[in-house]
């Protein structure tokens, strides 16, 4: 059995922190990426140890190479090699029709939520691959509803950033299948977390979650939920799947 070491991208917060929380009651421990707010990564990981898990915070911004690379040597010098990563890190902008958008606004879109995607992937292909000395594993990669909605008059940026991720995972997997790593994406759909205030919209899960077919918003307890399974072994012959966990929107 591979040994349980997990790496979580923005798990100060929101979906990536009640990933880490239960991938540390699952048995795991696990890297706490996070960009800027120690305090709270230092906060999931002291509740982590409270509980008799192990874990460490690791500082990174995903979108900067030196400091993806930086992350995945400080997590496996901590808990040892990797052998699942949720890449889970993302943002969005407030929202805006095509039309408005500046070029530094979808610039930094891509940057974070594809570019940082793709430089998580790939160190976790490079230290995970078998023919490169890895044991295997798997990779959860956020992707969103949105790729497969639009977001029209919201955030088409977003969605797009989003569609990548799809497709990053369609072709991961199939290029990673016969190296013994499993890759799949999640599709959330509305969840409440704050990252719908930082697109001014701070009501948007409670008010447009209510439209869903389950009829209220998700959450990140119920992503975390599907992260924690995709990369356990009850997921072992689950890889290119494109799960979508959206109150059936
Ligand atoms: P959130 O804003 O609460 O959390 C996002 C986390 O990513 C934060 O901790 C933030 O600091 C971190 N982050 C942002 N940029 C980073 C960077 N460059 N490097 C490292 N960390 C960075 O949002 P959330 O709702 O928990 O979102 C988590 C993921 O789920 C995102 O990828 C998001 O796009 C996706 N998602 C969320 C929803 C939703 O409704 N909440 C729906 C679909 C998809």
């Amino acid at each position: 059995m591979l040994a349980k070491n997990l790496l979580v991208t923005g798990a100060s917060r929101g979906i990536g922190r009640a990933c880490a929380l239960l991938a540390a009651r699952s048995g795991w421990s696990v890297g706490v990426n996070y960009r800027e707010d120690a305090k709270a990564a230092d906060a999931v990981v002291e509740t982590i140890a409270k509980d008799g898990g192990r874990a460490v915070a690791l500082k990174g911004d995903v979108a900067v190479e030196t400091d993806a690379v930086a992350m995945f040597d400080a997590a496996a010098k901590a808990l040892g090699p990797l052998t699942a990563v949720i890449a889970n890190a993302g943002i969005i902008a407030p929202t805006a029709k095509l039309a408005d958008m500046s070029a530094e606004r979808m610039r930094h879109i891509f940057e974070v939520n594809t570019l940082g995607a793709f430089l998580t992937a790939r160190e976790a292909a490079r230290r995970m691959s078998k023919s490169l000395g890895g044991a295997g594993g798997s990779i959860v990669l956020m992707s969103s509803a949105a790729a497969r909605l639009g977001s029209p008059n919201l955030y088409i940026d977003y969605a797009a950033s989003k569609g990548a991720i799809d497709t990053l995972t369609l072709g991961l997997s199939k290029e990673l299948g016969p190296e013994g790593v499993r890759v799949n994406a999640i599709r959330p759909g509305l969840i409440d977390t704050e990252i719908h205030a930082s697109g001014g919209e701070p009501d948007r899960a409670p008010v447009l979650g209510a439209t869903a077919p389950l009829g209220r918003p998700g959450s990140a307890e119920e992503i975390a939920e599907a992260a924690i399974w995709l990369i356990s072994d009850a997921a072992s012959y689950v890889t290119g799947a494109l799960l979508d966990v959206a109150g059936g929107r």
